[in-house]
């Protein structure tokens, strides 16, 4: 009997190896455990069962298997604790078709009912009734088994009762709790997603609303100047001018800001890499000024990338924005931008503070950042995110006090099929 107890025992540690793995692919998804998933692990426990079943005398086989049978129901209800008693009894029938199969259609046909129809209401319970009840369905079998065919003639010792109740009950205590456990995890993971998002969300109104409010107030002076009557034609003409050219800047920042909150609408097509560089270079100028940032420019080969453009637009902002920002009093910030064969190569260096290693290795995490309450942190993800997505790649060098490189590298766009197009049809 002492080799029953150590074979059931081994059952169990496989069943929780199992359970261990399940867990590790759950953990990835964060979406909630599936009724495929409780499927895939129960029917897998189910074969482990049978692969180490103990035939003990020709009426007794002793395996967990009552323990996928009863958690299946609870767990992913009667269609599949129905499937699973199927596949129960035609892997029964290998062992033979004695009065231990016909108990077995019998007592697990009863049970995966009960437990199949009982799925809600077992699910709505709190964590100890669970236990209670999983524990309940997973012995109560062993019990009525034992009642119908008890042989008085066996000698029903410790290791008996150890092997036939004990460890399906501790058993069926730790899968219970390690799969209540698991789906907790997975509804505190969702919770903290929502969380991020939100908190995202009121970094983003925080940054845009910070951001947008000075070219606001520039244009509320301008037009308050305005008002002035002795002021003359040509005072008037550009005052009004800076105020509509502030405007139109607050109005870019909102665009470039909302390209990030509006990461499903893809406008994809073909960008010339400088093009988008002087876009944005003039849009900078300003604050490359005010830091007495000298900017080069350096058009080596002009490549061409397919893309949103908005979006890559405000990745590469965000990018010279950071560069610009890391040299407050003075520096040089050169763009090179290039192209192999497949590739189109835009480098950007700045001559700032630099990063020491962790915080490179921390950029493009939400919210990092070193600049209190003048940062975000959201401009690094909303680059790299944008980079990701085009099939670039970013890479970064620097070091404190020097400066930092950040090379972008995207494949080029292939418009050769389009040309080739026509040929191809002269073949045909
Ligand atoms: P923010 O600019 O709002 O702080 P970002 O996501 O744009 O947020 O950047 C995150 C952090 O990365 C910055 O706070 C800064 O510490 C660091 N960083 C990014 N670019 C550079 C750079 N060119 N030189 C030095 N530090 C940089
Ligand atoms: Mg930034």
């Amino acid at each position: 009997m002492m080799e029953v107890t150590k074979q059931l025992l081994l059952n169990l540690s496989l069943l929780l190896v199992l359970l261990f793995f399940f867990q590790m692919k759950m953990e990835k998804n964060t979406k909630a455990l599936s009724v495929s998933s409780y499927r895939i692990y129960f029917t897998l426990s189910l074969l482990v069962c049978f692969l180490l079943t103990n035939t003990v005398s020709p009426e007794y086989i002793f395996d967990l298997r009552q323990i996928p049978l009863t958690l299946i129901g609870l767990y992913a209800g009667l269609s599949s604790s129905v499937g699973l008693y199927f596949i129960t009894i035609i892997l029964r029938g290998f062992l033979g078709i004695d009065s231990g199969f016909w108990s077995t259609v019998f007592v697990y046909g009863i049970q995966v009912l009960l437990t199949g129809s009982l799925h809600n209401w077992f699910l709505s319970l709190r964590l100890r009734h669970k236990l209670f009840v999983s524990i309940g369905f997973s012995v109560t079998p062993s019990i009525v088994w034992f009642t119908l065919s008890a042989n008085p003639s066996h000698d029903f010792t410790n290791d008996f009762w150890i092997s036939y109740l004990l460890v399906p009950i501790i058993g069926t205590l730790i899968i219970t709790y390690t799969i209540e456990l698991i789906k907790n995890n997975i509804a505190l993971k969702e919770q903290i997603t929502k969380a991020a998002k939100i908190e995202a969300v009121s970094h983003l109104s925080a940054s845009i609303s910070h951001e947008v409010r000075n070219p606001l107030s520039a244009t509320r002076g301008f037009l308050q100047l305005l008002q002035d009557p002795t002021l003359d034609e040509e005072k008037k003409r550009t005052f009004s001018q800076i105020a509509i050219d502030e405007l139109d800047r607050a109005e870019g920042i909102i665009t470039d800001y909302l390209t990030f909150a509006k990461p499903d609408q893809v406008n994809e097509g073909p960008i010339l890499v400088s093009e988008t560089v002087k876009n944005i270079l003039s849009v900078v100028t300003p604050l490359a000024n005010m830091n007495s940032v000298e900017v080069k420019m350096n058009i080596e080969k002009d490549g061409k990338i397919t893309g949103d453009h908005a979006k890559f637009h405000q990745a590469l902002l965000n990018i010279i924005k950071n560069s610009i920002e890391a040299m407050p009093d003075s520096g040089v910030l050169s763009i090179k931008i290039t192209e192999t064969p497949t590739k189109a190569i835009i480098k950007i260096k700045d001559t700032g503070i630099g990063m020491t290693k962790e915080q490179v290795h921390r950029l493009g995490e939400p919210y990092f950042s070193t600049k209190g309450s003048n940062g975000t942190g959201l401009g690094m993800i909303v680059a790299y995110s944008v980079v990701y997505s085009m099939d670039g790649k970013v890479l970064v060098d620097s070091h404190i006090g020097v400066g930092t490189t950040f090379t972008l590298v995207f494949p080029k766009r292939k418009d050769a099929k389009k040309e080739s197009l026509p040929e191809v049809m002269n073949i045909i």
